[in-house]
């Protein structure tokens, strides 16, 4: 495929990457699609085309089954798709991806990010013991083959991790305990939001049912969880935490975790396109306007990558991004842009009115986003602690790009994936500057490993 040439490549095959896809090729645009996953879906809709078990459908639901009304037509379309290939590389024109049965270049005139989001890092004490994962990596074994793990302890918030518990409990499967660590205090900055919560009353009344299926389920319920530790030596042994008045103790084998989710910013990042903190999600985003175009002018980006909205404005920002570059390559005449942008994104702005309730309400702790035991560690690719931040301070170290020299944090496999947010948010709260200030890693392709026989090649 090297020196193949397309109008448009596009980075990820969820409801953003499939939306826009099908947008452009309706215009009659050469589209790439690139995705990691070997089946179209992104995280919501993950392997949804893939026939299953009448129970396990019933588990997954009805937001999850909706998937197919994207990835069918898509797959239907004819746009040249690369499941399970990695991109590695984007360039002003270019990109360099790799898979199991071959690498290669292409040419585009515009590449769109549509990389999604990630969770985001829950460093506490012991989250690095074998029979720790996060409820989203527990989902996934959920989605793909069913597989479940009985009896395990959920930590954290927010309503991703309401769903999959729910999940668990549809699917018959023992539940030990959630332990939600939402804030009361939340409430304060969730109310000036209320307004707009109560606009999207499907979203509010699926979140109360979540919550009140949970809560009736029998399955221990501990709110205003104010810091938790696991405990363990060569695996998890169970669970010690405090909601402010008093201690509590579980023992388990299986620990979930989850505070929410974030934009998966590597690409844009190492592309260079501009950044800004986001106060509410409490994450960096890349700058981008309505239509998704960010500050380099050959790549823009759609859906959660470029900050948190959710599957149904994932979407609508995928088509509209995709008009977006039909008209910048002069495929759609200025008048025909508008026609077609202005219902989505009135249609999005509709779908965002709960966003900011959300944000709110499920914003973590600021010591579960940045530990304050400094023998918690942060890096789990370079085994780094908190502790070496303030070390690293004391030593001169400006921020979390030269911390980077002075311990490896940020360089092993992830790429900062893990722990660049907690990084970030350490440096705040020891020197009192703000995130954007503090600023982030600076990021280098290849943003995924890949051998150096495919970096030679180029
Ligand atoms: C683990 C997890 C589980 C979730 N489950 C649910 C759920 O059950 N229900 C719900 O409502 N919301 C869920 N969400 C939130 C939901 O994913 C998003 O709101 C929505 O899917 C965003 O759509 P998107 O198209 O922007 O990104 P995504 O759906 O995340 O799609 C991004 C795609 O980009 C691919 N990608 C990323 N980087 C590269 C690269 N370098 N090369 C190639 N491919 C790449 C990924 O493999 C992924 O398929 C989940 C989020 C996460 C992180």
């Amino acid at each position: 495929m090297k020196d193949a040439h397309v109008n448009l490549a596009i980075i990820g095959a969820g409801p953003a990457g499939m939306s826009a896809a099908l947008r452009a090729k309706q215009f009659g645009l050469s589209v790439a699609v690139f995705d990691e996953q070997p089946t179209p879906g992104g995280q919501i809709y993950r392997d949804v085309m893939r026939s299953r078990s009448q129970k396990l459908q019933h588990v997954l639901g009805a937001d999850y089954a909706a998937g197919k009304n994207i990835a069918q037509p898509f797959l239907d379309a004819g746009i040249d798709y690369y499941p399970g290939s990695t991109v590695w590389r984007v360039a002003p024109g270019e990109l360099s991806w790799t898979s199991k049965s071959g690498s290669g270049e292409l040419l585009a005139d515009r590449i769109l990010a549509a990389t999604g989001a990630m969770e985001r890092p829950f460093p506490i004490g012991g989250w690095t013991l074998p029979g720790v994962m996060t409820a989203g990596a527990a989902q996934i074994l959920l989605k793909l083959d069913g597989v479940v793990a009985d009896d395990a302890v959920f930590i954290g918030c927010g309503p991703l991790l309401y769903l999959i518990v729910n999940q668990y409990l549809e699917a018959g499967v023992k539940v030990r305990a959630l332990l939600d660590t939402a804030p009361g205090t939340n409430w304060f900055r969730a109310a000036k939001h209320v307004a707009g919560a109560l606009c999207s009353p499907s979203y509010l009344m699926k979140g109360l049912k979540l919550l009140s299926n949970i809560q009736s389920s029998g399955v221990p319920y501990y709110s205003g969880v104010e810091s938790v530790r696991i405990m363990g030596t060569t695996k998890v042994a169970g669970v010690h935490w405090n909601d402010g008045r008093r201690d509590f103790s579980l023992e388990c084998e299986n620990v979930f975790l989850h505070q929410g989710i974030i934009p998966n910013i590597n690409l844009t990042m190492a592309a260079r396109c501009d950044h800004h903190w986001d106060d509410l999600q409490a994450c960096f985003r890349p700058v981008v306007d309505p239509f998704g175009r960010t500050s380099c002018d050959w790549l823009v980006c759609a859906g959660d990558g470029a900050g948190i909205v959710g599957a149904r404005s994932a979407a609508l920002s995928g088509e509209i991004a995709a008009l977006a570059i039909m008209h910048d390559l002069g495929f759609l005449k200025a008048a025909d842009f508008r026609r077609e942008t202005v219902p989505l994104l009135r249609l999005r702005r509709k779908d965002q009115r709960i966003r900011p309730f959300l944000d709110a309400r499920y914003l973590p702790l600021a010591r579960f986003r940045s530990p304050t035991d400094p023998q918690v560690t942060i890096c789990r690719c370079e085994e780094v602690r908190r502790e070496e931040i303030s070390r690293a301070l004391s030593e001169g170290c400006p921020g979390p790009n030269q911390f980077k020299s002075f311990t490896r944090a940020g360089m092993g496999p992830c790429q900062g994936r893990m722990c660049g947010n907690t990084v970030v948010e350490s440096f705040c709260a020891d020197t009192g500057s703000s995130p954007d200030a503090v600023g982030y890693y600076r990021l280098r392709m290849p943003v995924k490993p890949v051998t150096i026989a495919e970096i030679g090649g180029l």
